[in-house]
Protein backbone atom coordinates (compact mmCIF):
# COMPACT_ATOMS: atom_id res chain seq x y z
CA UNK A 1 0.00 0.00 0.00
CA UNK A 2 1.68 3.38 -0.70
CA UNK A 3 0.46 6.75 1.19
CA UNK A 4 1.36 9.91 -0.74
CA UNK A 5 1.62 12.44 1.76
CA UNK A 6 4.81 15.14 1.13
CA UNK A 7 3.85 17.22 4.28
CA UNK A 8 2.55 17.07 7.60
CA UNK A 9 -1.52 16.43 7.73
CA UNK A 10 -2.27 14.25 10.54
CA UNK A 11 -5.71 14.49 9.77
CA UNK A 12 -5.30 13.52 6.13
CA UNK A 13 -2.87 10.45 7.37
CA UNK A 14 -5.55 9.48 9.41
CA UNK A 15 -7.92 9.13 6.43
CA UNK A 16 -5.60 7.22 4.57
CA UNK A 17 -5.50 4.83 7.20
CA UNK A 18 -9.00 4.38 7.73
CA UNK A 19 -9.30 3.04 4.08
CA UNK A 20 -6.69 0.46 4.54
CA UNK A 21 -7.70 -3.07 5.09
CA UNK A 22 -4.04 -4.37 4.80
CA UNK A 23 -2.31 -1.88 7.56
CA UNK A 24 1.02 -2.93 8.56
CA UNK A 25 2.00 -1.51 12.08
CA UNK A 26 5.37 -1.38 13.19
CA UNK A 27 6.14 -1.44 16.78
CA UNK A 28 9.92 -0.44 17.44
CA UNK A 29 10.53 -1.83 20.58
CA UNK A 30 9.33 -4.23 22.59
CA UNK A 31 9.60 -2.74 26.46
CA UNK A 32 6.54 -1.49 28.68
CA UNK A 33 4.83 0.65 25.49
CA UNK A 34 5.59 -1.66 22.78
CA UNK A 35 4.30 -4.65 24.62
CA UNK A 36 0.95 -3.24 25.51
CA UNK A 37 0.45 -1.60 22.30
CA UNK A 38 0.75 -5.10 20.43
CA UNK A 39 -1.25 -6.58 22.79
CA UNK A 40 -4.37 -3.93 22.60
CA UNK A 41 -4.43 -4.03 19.21
CA UNK A 42 -4.46 -7.96 19.09
CA UNK A 43 -6.87 -8.04 21.33
CA UNK A 44 -9.21 -6.06 18.84
CA UNK A 45 -8.05 -6.61 15.87
CA UNK A 46 -6.92 -10.11 15.87
CA UNK A 47 -5.16 -11.08 12.65
CA UNK A 48 -6.85 -8.64 10.04
CA UNK A 49 -3.90 -6.24 10.63
CA UNK A 50 0.20 -7.28 10.58
CA UNK A 51 1.39 -6.09 13.90
CA UNK A 52 5.30 -6.51 13.71
CA UNK A 53 7.19 -6.08 16.85
CA UNK A 54 11.12 -5.73 17.16
CA UNK A 55 13.18 -5.95 19.90
CA UNK A 56 17.32 -6.08 19.91
CA UNK A 57 17.00 -8.52 23.05
CA UNK A 58 15.27 -11.91 23.50
CA UNK A 59 13.44 -11.19 26.95
CA UNK A 60 11.74 -8.32 28.58
CA UNK A 61 12.50 -7.45 32.82
CA UNK A 62 10.34 -4.99 34.57
CA UNK A 63 12.31 -2.06 35.88
CA UNK A 64 11.63 -3.18 39.15
CA UNK A 65 13.43 -6.46 38.66
CA UNK A 66 16.63 -4.84 38.72
CA UNK A 67 16.62 -3.61 42.24
CA UNK A 68 15.75 -7.24 43.25
CA UNK A 69 18.82 -8.72 41.05
CA UNK A 70 20.69 -6.09 42.81
CA UNK A 71 20.41 -6.85 46.43
CA UNK A 72 20.31 -10.87 45.34
CA UNK A 73 16.58 -11.32 46.28
CA UNK A 74 16.05 -13.03 42.82
CA UNK A 75 18.19 -14.10 39.91
CA UNK A 76 18.52 -12.14 36.51
CA UNK A 77 16.83 -15.69 34.47
CA UNK A 78 13.93 -15.72 37.36
CA UNK A 79 13.22 -12.24 35.93
CA UNK A 80 13.38 -12.18 31.91
CA UNK A 81 10.14 -12.96 30.51
CA UNK A 82 11.10 -14.33 27.03
CA UNK A 83 9.48 -13.06 24.17
CA UNK A 84 9.03 -16.68 22.47
CA UNK A 85 6.57 -17.00 24.58
CA UNK A 86 4.53 -14.17 22.96
CA UNK A 87 1.24 -15.78 20.74
CA UNK A 88 -0.88 -13.20 19.78
CA UNK A 89 -3.08 -13.08 16.85
CA UNK A 90 -2.01 -10.68 14.20
CA UNK A 91 1.58 -9.72 16.06
CA UNK A 92 4.95 -11.15 14.83
CA UNK A 93 7.92 -10.52 17.17
CA UNK A 94 10.99 -10.23 15.82
CA UNK A 95 14.33 -10.12 17.22
CA UNK A 96 16.45 -7.58 15.33
CA UNK A 97 18.62 -4.41 16.34
CA UNK A 98 17.17 -1.57 14.49
CA UNK A 99 19.80 0.41 12.28
CA UNK A 100 18.31 2.90 10.98
CA UNK A 101 14.64 4.60 11.07
CA UNK A 102 13.44 6.91 8.12
CA UNK A 103 10.17 8.53 9.46
CA UNK A 104 9.04 10.44 6.63
CA UNK A 105 9.01 6.83 4.37
CA UNK A 106 7.93 5.01 7.31
CA UNK A 107 10.92 2.21 6.46
CA UNK A 108 13.01 0.59 9.32
CA UNK A 109 16.28 -0.89 8.55
CA UNK A 110 17.49 -3.83 11.20
CA UNK A 111 20.33 -6.01 10.83
CA UNK A 112 18.04 -8.15 9.05
CA UNK A 113 16.67 -5.77 6.35
CA UNK A 114 14.00 -3.67 5.98
CA UNK A 115 10.58 -3.17 7.05
CA UNK A 116 7.77 -0.76 6.07
CA UNK A 117 4.91 0.35 7.68
CA UNK A 118 1.76 2.41 6.82
CA UNK A 119 2.02 2.88 10.69
CA UNK A 120 5.01 3.14 12.69
CA UNK A 121 5.43 3.75 16.53
CA UNK A 122 8.47 4.77 18.24
CA UNK A 123 8.83 2.78 21.83
CA UNK A 124 12.25 2.17 21.72
CA UNK A 125 13.03 3.81 25.91
CA UNK A 126 16.02 5.49 26.87
CA UNK A 127 19.77 4.21 26.72
CA UNK A 128 22.38 5.79 29.06
CA UNK A 129 25.15 7.65 28.87
CA UNK A 130 28.10 6.41 31.54
CA UNK A 131 30.37 8.56 29.41
CA UNK A 132 28.95 11.62 30.49
CA UNK A 133 29.82 11.31 34.35
CA UNK A 134 33.64 10.99 34.57
CA UNK A 135 34.70 8.19 36.46
CA UNK A 136 31.30 6.61 36.83
CA UNK A 137 32.35 3.22 34.73
CA UNK A 138 35.82 3.04 36.25
CA UNK A 139 34.93 3.86 40.18
CA UNK A 140 31.36 3.47 40.22
CA UNK A 141 28.27 0.85 39.66
CA UNK A 142 24.83 1.97 37.40
CA UNK A 143 21.99 0.41 39.40
CA UNK A 144 19.43 1.00 36.04
CA UNK A 145 20.49 -2.23 33.65
CA UNK A 146 20.24 -5.73 34.15
CA UNK A 147 24.02 -6.61 33.43
CA UNK A 148 24.71 -3.20 36.38
CA UNK A 149 22.40 -4.62 38.65
CA UNK A 150 23.79 -8.23 37.99
CA UNK A 151 27.31 -7.15 38.64
CA UNK A 152 26.25 -5.03 42.11
CA UNK A 153 24.39 -8.49 43.28
CA UNK A 154 28.36 -9.79 43.04
CA UNK A 155 29.86 -6.33 45.04
CA UNK A 156 26.70 -5.59 47.43
CA UNK A 157 28.06 -9.04 49.69
CA UNK A 158 31.36 -7.87 50.25
CA UNK A 159 30.48 -4.44 51.36
CA UNK A 160 31.12 -4.79 54.96
CA UNK A 161 31.98 -0.99 55.93
CA UNK A 162 32.39 2.75 54.97
CA UNK A 163 30.02 5.15 53.03
CA UNK A 164 27.50 4.07 50.46
CA UNK A 165 26.12 6.54 48.54
CA UNK A 166 22.89 6.21 45.97
CA UNK A 167 23.69 9.03 43.42
CA UNK A 168 21.94 10.65 40.08
CA UNK A 169 24.17 11.93 37.36
CA UNK A 170 21.42 13.30 35.13
CA UNK A 171 17.82 14.25 35.03
CA UNK A 172 15.00 13.18 34.33
CA UNK A 173 15.73 9.48 34.79
CA UNK A 174 13.59 6.60 34.61
CA UNK A 175 10.96 6.12 37.63
CA UNK A 176 11.57 9.16 40.25
CA UNK A 177 11.00 7.14 43.11
CA UNK A 178 13.16 3.85 42.33
CA UNK A 179 16.66 5.73 44.03
CA UNK A 180 14.48 6.36 47.11
CA UNK A 181 13.96 2.46 47.18
CA UNK A 182 17.25 1.49 46.72
CA UNK A 183 18.89 3.65 49.49
CA UNK A 184 15.96 1.74 51.95
CA UNK A 185 16.71 -1.40 50.52
CA UNK A 186 20.38 -0.84 51.03
CA UNK A 187 19.33 0.08 54.60
CA UNK A 188 17.69 -3.66 55.05
CA UNK A 189 20.23 -5.36 53.29
CA UNK A 190 23.33 -4.07 55.34
CA UNK A 191 21.00 -4.40 58.51
CA UNK A 192 19.86 -7.95 57.69
CA UNK A 193 23.62 -9.12 56.78
CA UNK A 194 24.60 -7.31 60.56
CA UNK A 195 27.09 -4.63 59.18
CA UNK A 196 25.06 -1.45 59.30
CA UNK A 197 26.46 -0.10 62.07
CA UNK A 198 29.88 0.22 60.62
CA UNK A 199 27.95 1.69 57.30
CA UNK A 200 26.85 4.67 56.52
CA UNK A 201 24.17 5.68 53.26
CA UNK A 202 24.11 8.80 51.27
CA UNK A 203 21.25 9.78 48.74
CA UNK A 204 22.14 12.59 46.18
CA UNK A 205 19.10 13.35 44.38
CA UNK A 206 18.83 16.81 41.88
CA UNK A 207 15.48 17.39 43.25
CA UNK A 208 14.06 19.79 46.14
CA UNK A 209 12.33 16.42 47.40
CA UNK A 210 12.42 12.48 46.06
CA UNK A 211 9.08 13.24 44.30
CA UNK A 212 8.30 16.53 43.69
CA UNK A 213 4.67 15.70 42.45
CA UNK A 214 3.69 14.53 45.68
CA UNK A 215 4.71 16.58 48.80
CA UNK A 216 3.01 13.77 50.83
CA UNK A 217 4.86 11.00 49.03
CA UNK A 218 8.47 13.30 49.68
CA UNK A 219 7.39 13.69 53.17
CA UNK A 220 7.09 10.09 54.08
CA UNK A 221 10.16 9.13 52.29
CA UNK A 222 12.31 11.76 54.09
CA UNK A 223 10.98 10.53 57.40
CA UNK A 224 12.07 7.21 56.62
CA UNK A 225 15.34 8.08 55.53
CA UNK A 226 15.75 9.93 58.69
CA UNK A 227 14.25 7.05 61.19
CA UNK A 228 17.09 4.71 59.09
CA UNK A 229 20.21 7.33 59.64
CA UNK A 230 19.84 7.72 55.59
CA UNK A 231 21.65 11.08 55.33
CA UNK A 232 19.53 12.85 52.48
CA UNK A 233 21.39 15.23 49.81
CA UNK A 234 18.72 17.12 48.01
CA UNK A 235 18.86 19.49 45.19
CA UNK A 236 22.17 18.30 44.28
CA UNK A 237 23.61 15.64 40.80
CA UNK A 238 26.45 14.08 40.77
CA UNK A 239 29.07 15.60 37.77
CA UNK A 240 31.83 13.10 38.73
CA UNK A 241 33.45 10.32 40.67
CA UNK A 242 37.40 10.67 41.65
CA UNK A 243 38.35 6.69 42.31
CA UNK A 244 42.05 7.67 42.81
CA UNK A 245 40.88 10.45 46.21
CA UNK A 246 37.86 8.18 46.95
CA UNK A 247 35.27 11.01 46.16
CA UNK A 248 32.19 11.52 45.04
CA UNK A 249 32.39 15.29 43.16
CA UNK A 250 28.27 16.96 42.88
CA UNK A 251 27.35 19.69 40.56
CA UNK A 252 28.54 22.61 42.67
CA UNK A 253 32.10 21.28 43.09
CA UNK A 254 31.54 19.97 46.49
CA UNK A 255 32.77 16.53 47.50
CA UNK A 256 31.80 13.52 49.00
CA UNK A 257 34.26 10.29 50.57
CA UNK A 258 32.48 7.11 49.61
CA UNK A 259 33.47 3.71 49.52
CA UNK A 260 30.94 2.49 47.43
CA UNK A 261 28.48 4.25 45.06
CA UNK A 262 25.60 2.93 43.18
CA UNK A 263 24.37 5.26 40.32
CA UNK A 264 21.51 6.44 38.08
CA UNK A 265 23.46 7.23 34.73
CA UNK A 266 22.41 10.00 32.77
CA UNK A 267 19.84 9.03 29.99
CA UNK A 268 19.96 10.09 26.65
CA UNK A 269 17.81 8.81 23.07
CA UNK A 270 19.33 5.94 21.87
CA UNK A 271 21.39 6.33 19.00
CA UNK A 272 19.21 5.05 16.12
CA UNK A 273 16.61 7.59 17.18
CA UNK A 274 19.36 10.53 17.52
CA UNK A 275 20.34 9.91 14.22
CA UNK A 276 16.50 8.98 12.32
CA UNK A 277 16.47 13.32 13.00
CA UNK A 278 13.04 12.63 15.02
CA UNK A 279 14.38 14.24 18.16
CA UNK A 280 14.95 17.84 19.62
CA UNK A 281 17.13 18.03 23.10
CA UNK A 282 16.96 14.44 24.41
CA UNK A 283 13.16 13.15 23.09
CA UNK A 284 10.69 12.66 20.06
CA UNK A 285 8.24 15.62 20.12
CA UNK A 286 4.65 14.37 20.22
CA UNK A 287 1.28 15.68 20.50
CA UNK A 288 0.54 14.42 24.56
CA UNK A 289 -3.02 13.93 23.62
CA UNK A 290 -2.83 11.74 20.63
CA UNK A 291 1.38 10.98 20.71
CA UNK A 292 1.41 11.47 17.09
CA UNK A 293 5.08 12.93 15.76
CA UNK A 294 4.98 15.21 13.23
CA UNK A 295 5.77 12.81 10.62
CA UNK A 296 1.82 11.33 9.49
CA UNK A 297 1.66 8.14 11.12
CA UNK A 298 4.75 7.68 13.26
CA UNK A 299 3.82 7.72 16.72
CA UNK A 300 6.11 8.19 19.67
CA UNK A 301 5.13 6.55 22.68
CA UNK A 302 7.26 5.37 26.44
CA UNK A 303 10.37 7.13 28.06
CA UNK A 304 11.70 8.32 24.28
CA UNK A 305 9.01 10.49 23.69
CA UNK A 306 8.29 13.90 24.65
CA UNK A 307 5.12 13.78 26.58
CA UNK A 308 4.96 16.18 30.27
CA UNK A 309 5.49 12.53 32.17
CA UNK A 310 8.30 11.07 34.27
CA UNK A 311 9.74 8.21 32.37
CA UNK A 312 8.25 5.06 34.02
CA UNK A 313 6.35 1.89 32.29
CA UNK A 314 2.67 3.27 33.71
CA UNK A 315 3.37 6.12 31.32
CA UNK A 316 4.54 4.17 28.58
CA UNK A 317 1.33 1.59 29.16
CA UNK A 318 -1.54 4.70 29.08
CA UNK A 319 -0.13 6.37 25.82
CA UNK A 320 0.59 2.70 24.10
CA UNK A 321 -3.17 2.42 24.77
CA UNK A 322 -4.51 5.86 23.80
CA UNK A 323 -2.09 4.44 20.09
CA UNK A 324 -4.07 1.83 19.97
CA UNK A 325 -7.30 3.24 20.86
CA UNK A 326 -6.59 5.72 17.94
CA UNK A 327 -5.37 2.98 15.59
CA UNK A 328 -8.67 0.78 16.14
CA UNK A 329 -10.69 3.77 15.54
CA UNK A 330 -8.84 4.66 12.24
CA UNK A 331 -9.47 1.39 11.14
CA UNK A 332 -13.30 0.88 11.78
CA UNK A 333 -13.92 4.04 10.89
CA UNK A 334 -14.93 5.58 14.76
CA UNK A 335 -14.45 8.16 16.78
CA UNK A 336 -10.98 8.18 18.68
CA UNK A 337 -9.86 8.41 21.85
CA UNK A 338 -9.95 11.27 24.55
CA UNK A 339 -7.38 12.69 24.99
CA UNK A 340 -4.01 10.88 27.07
CA UNK A 341 -4.33 12.31 30.43
CA UNK A 342 -1.53 11.44 32.37
CA UNK A 343 -2.21 9.61 34.96
CA UNK A 344 -0.46 6.64 36.68
CA UNK A 345 0.15 4.72 40.24
CA UNK A 346 4.10 3.84 40.88
CA UNK A 347 4.61 1.62 43.82
CA UNK A 348 7.19 2.17 46.21
CA UNK A 349 9.40 0.28 48.31
CA UNK A 350 9.67 1.74 51.50
CA UNK A 351 11.81 -1.50 52.92
CA UNK A 352 10.83 -3.74 56.14
CA UNK A 353 8.70 -5.88 53.81
CA UNK A 354 6.08 -2.76 52.99
CA UNK A 355 5.50 -0.70 49.30
CA UNK A 356 3.63 2.40 49.63
CA UNK A 357 1.86 3.92 46.43
CA UNK A 358 1.31 7.64 44.41
CA UNK A 359 -1.42 8.30 42.44
CA UNK A 360 -0.24 11.24 39.89
CA UNK A 361 -1.58 13.18 37.69
CA UNK A 362 0.45 14.93 35.63
CA UNK A 363 -2.09 16.64 32.72
CA UNK A 364 -5.19 17.26 33.48
CA UNK A 365 -4.49 19.96 36.15
CA UNK A 366 -2.33 23.31 36.21
CA UNK A 367 -0.17 21.38 37.87
CA UNK A 368 1.10 18.06 38.46
CA UNK A 369 -0.53 16.38 41.61
CA UNK A 370 0.10 13.14 43.02
CA UNK A 371 -1.89 11.20 46.32
CA UNK A 372 -0.04 9.25 48.46
CA UNK A 373 -0.83 5.80 50.08
CA UNK A 374 0.87 4.75 53.29
CA UNK A 375 3.24 1.85 52.98
CA UNK A 376 1.86 -1.64 53.85
CA UNK A 377 1.55 -5.24 53.68
CA UNK A 378 -1.61 -5.21 51.41
CA UNK A 379 0.36 -2.52 48.70
CA UNK A 380 2.92 -5.33 48.46
CA UNK A 381 0.45 -7.91 47.32
CA UNK A 382 -1.18 -5.44 44.72
CA UNK A 383 2.39 -4.56 43.27
CA UNK A 384 2.79 -8.49 42.41
CA UNK A 385 -0.47 -8.13 40.94
CA UNK A 386 0.64 -5.23 39.30
CA UNK A 387 3.22 -7.31 37.89
CA UNK A 388 1.53 -10.81 37.38
CA UNK A 389 -1.21 -9.09 35.35
CA UNK A 390 0.94 -7.39 33.46
CA UNK A 391 3.10 -10.58 32.82
CA UNK A 392 -0.26 -12.35 31.74
CA UNK A 393 -1.29 -10.29 29.67
CA UNK A 394 1.44 -9.64 27.30
CA UNK A 395 2.90 -13.40 27.25
CA UNK A 396 0.46 -15.48 28.42
CA UNK A 397 0.06 -17.90 31.38
C1 LIG B 1 15.55 0.36 38.65
C2 LIG B 1 14.29 0.70 37.92
C3 LIG B 1 13.05 0.55 38.55
C4 LIG B 1 11.87 0.88 37.89
N1 LIG B 1 10.67 0.68 38.53
C5 LIG B 1 9.52 1.00 37.88
C6 LIG B 1 8.25 0.79 38.52
O1 LIG B 1 8.18 0.30 39.66
N2 LIG B 1 7.13 1.16 37.84
C7 LIG B 1 7.18 1.69 36.58
O2 LIG B 1 6.13 2.00 36.01
N3 LIG B 1 8.37 1.90 35.95
C8 LIG B 1 9.53 1.55 36.57
N4 LIG B 1 10.73 1.74 35.93
C9 LIG B 1 10.79 2.44 34.63
C10 LIG B 1 10.42 1.55 33.47
O3 LIG B 1 11.20 0.38 33.45
C11 LIG B 1 10.60 2.28 32.14
O4 LIG B 1 10.21 3.62 32.28
C12 LIG B 1 9.75 1.62 31.07
O5 LIG B 1 10.26 0.33 30.81
C13 LIG B 1 9.71 2.44 29.80
O6 LIG B 1 9.00 1.75 28.81
P1 LIG B 1 9.34 1.98 27.27
O7 LIG B 1 8.42 1.08 26.50
O8 LIG B 1 9.35 3.41 26.94
O9 LIG B 1 10.86 1.51 27.12
P2 LIG B 1 11.53 0.13 27.52
O10 LIG B 1 10.66 -0.67 28.40
O11 LIG B 1 12.90 0.49 28.00
O12 LIG B 1 11.64 -0.63 26.13
C14 LIG B 1 12.46 -0.19 25.07
C15 LIG B 1 12.84 -1.40 24.26
O13 LIG B 1 13.53 -0.98 23.06
C16 LIG B 1 14.53 -1.90 22.78
N5 LIG B 1 15.54 -1.27 21.94
C17 LIG B 1 16.26 -0.15 22.20
N6 LIG B 1 17.07 0.13 21.16
C18 LIG B 1 16.84 -0.83 20.21
C19 LIG B 1 17.37 -1.06 18.91
N7 LIG B 1 18.29 -0.26 18.34
N8 LIG B 1 16.90 -2.14 18.22
C20 LIG B 1 15.98 -2.96 18.75
N9 LIG B 1 15.45 -2.78 20.00
C21 LIG B 1 15.89 -1.72 20.70
C22 LIG B 1 15.08 -2.31 24.14
O14 LIG B 1 15.71 -3.57 24.08
C23 LIG B 1 13.80 -2.33 25.00
O15 LIG B 1 13.24 -3.62 25.12
C24 LIG B 1 11.92 1.38 36.57
C25 LIG B 1 13.17 1.50 35.92
C26 LIG B 1 14.33 1.16 36.57
C27 LIG B 1 15.66 1.27 35.85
Amino acid sequence: MKIGIDRFDARLARSVIVLAIDTRIVILGAGFGGLELATSLSEELGDSVEVTLIDKNDAFVFGYSKLDVMFGRTTPAAVRLAYRDIEKPGVRFLQETITAIDPQARRVTTDAGVHEAEVLVVALGADYDLEATPGLAEAGNEFYSVAGAERLAGILPTFTHGRAIVGICGAPFKCPPAPSETALLLHDYLSARGVRADCEISFVIPFGSPVPPSPETSRALVAAFAERDIEFVPGRRVSSLDGARGVVVLDDGSEMPYDLFLGVPKHRAPDVVAASGMIEDTCVPVDPKTLETRFPGVYAIGDVAATGVPKAGVFAEGPARVVAASLIADLRGGERPSAYDGRGSCYIEFGSGRVGRVDVDFLSGPTPTGAFQEPSSALVTEKQHFGSSRRARWFGG
